[in-house]
């Protein structure tokens, strides 16, 4: 875990001025986003700038000062950098060529608008399309070509109507967009309809809030929400240790005394966390925080991600290295989200050795073979 120094921002000559309550707002983070690229240039030297503008147009740039402040400024594979500055790799055909727009079919497979209804007793909700960073590797990266904006409340009724009537279903999985960066109200009047269906049993809301603005959760207003409603969990998604600082120590504790288990998802990204020393170390801050690894996930075909695609069995390797090394609580399940909306599959490495009529060999961690009589 980082620890950062009372006030370091204000090393930081633009931001020698803020106040500690400011920055530890989180609608002040929100409020004083960087919008575009050229901002950039008071912390870093823009090389290929017109490069980083052409990609900017069209698929543009957001980050809050605090998710900037983490990054190391004079190091160009800077995993924080790696993750907000635009790359003309986004927009070439030459590595987005086998992309899709909307590989899962999220849209187009839509009961309303807004809802994704893929497994049976699930249902992805799209509370908004509104993020306060917009990561270069989002496997939702259409919304970027959308205007920003929240859902009206017709749509929401009809989302919450679909889901009234649709008993099966007994998990929403309240995604965007970031649902977290919109306003308390509007977060408890979501909560509160879906809370009120009696065949619900999860509200699992999917949020990077805790990594890019970690003081949405200094905030008593919505901590007494999420204490208010007993359904909620809360997914979060680090994908470096670089992100984990001691306020993400703090509001996880503040989330965690309301009763909301804390999970992650993080997603193999090239360049940025595709090592099983990283990987390790990762886990390991979860951990220490206690945030339970849940998934890592190979990266999607989103056109304007493939360039962070790395090899499929990458994943496996770390995992292998993982398994034995690193309690099994800090393990999560490696898998791969199918094309067409076919659902997730889990890649598991094969301990496994051989079936024979009368016996199963496995392997271990360390690769000792034992036969088991069956
Ligand atoms: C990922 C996803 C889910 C949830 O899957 P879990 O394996 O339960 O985490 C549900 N619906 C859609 C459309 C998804 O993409
Ligand atoms: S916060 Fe989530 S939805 Fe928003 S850009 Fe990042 S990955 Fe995509």
């Amino acid at each position: 875990m980082r620890i950062l120094e009372e006030n370091y921002w204000q090393n930081i000559n633009i931001w020698k001025d803020v106040k500690k309550e400011d920055w530890e707002n989180w609608k002040w983070q929100i409020k004083n986003r960087l919008k575009e690229v050229k901002e950039l240039e008071n912390f870093i030297n823009l090389k290929n700038k017109e490069d980083i503008l052409r990609t900017e147009e069209i698929f543009h740039f957001g980050t809050t000062p605090y998710y900037l402040s983490l990054a190391n400024f004079e190091d160009k594979d800077d995993p924080i950098l790696k993750q907000i500055v635009p790359d003309i790799k986004e927009i070439d055909e030459n590595y987005q060529k086998y992309a899709l727009l909307d590989p899962f079919l999220e849209d187009i497979k839509s009961p309303v608008n807004g809802l994704t209804h893929r497994y049976p007793d699930r249902v992805l909700f799209r509370a908004t399309n509104f993020c306060s960073v917009y990561c270069r590797h989002c496997m939702r990266k259409r919304i970027f070509l959308e205007d920003e904006r929240a859902r009206t409340k017709e749509e929401y009724e009809a989302m919450f109507k679909y889901i009234r009537e649709n008993k099966n279903i007994k998990e929403v999985l309240i995604s965007g967009g970031d649902p977290l960066t919109l306003p308390n109200q509007k977060i408890e009047y979501i909560i509160k309809n879906l809370s009120e269906i009696e065949h619900i049993d999860i509200i699992r809301i999917g949020s990077r809030e805790l990594v890019v603005n970690p003081f949405r959760f200094f905030d008593e207003e919505l901590l007494e929400i999420f204490d208010r409603y007993d359904k909620l969990w809360l997914i979060t998604h680090f994908n470096h240790p670089n992100e984990i600082t001691n306020y993400t120590k703090i509001a996880v504790k503040n989330i965690l005394k309301t009763g909301t288990p804390v999970l992650n998802q993080t997603v193999l990204l090239k360049g940025i966390n595709d090592d099983k020393y990283i990987i390790e170390k990762l886990m390991r801050d979860l951990l220490k925080i206690k945030i339970k690894p849940y998934y890592l996930f190979y990266c999607d075909p989103t056109k304007g991600v493939y360039h962070f695609r790395t090899d499929i069995f990458k994943g496996v390797e770390i995992l292998e290295y993982l398994r034995g090394r690193l309690s099994g609580l800090g393990i999560p399940t490696y898998a791969i989200d199918l094309k067409g909306g076919l659902g997730k599959v889990p890649i598991i490495p094969n301990y496994i050795v051989s079936i024979e009529s009368d016996k199963i060999i496995f392997r271990n961690y360390e690769n000792k073979l034992v036969e088991l009589e069956i």
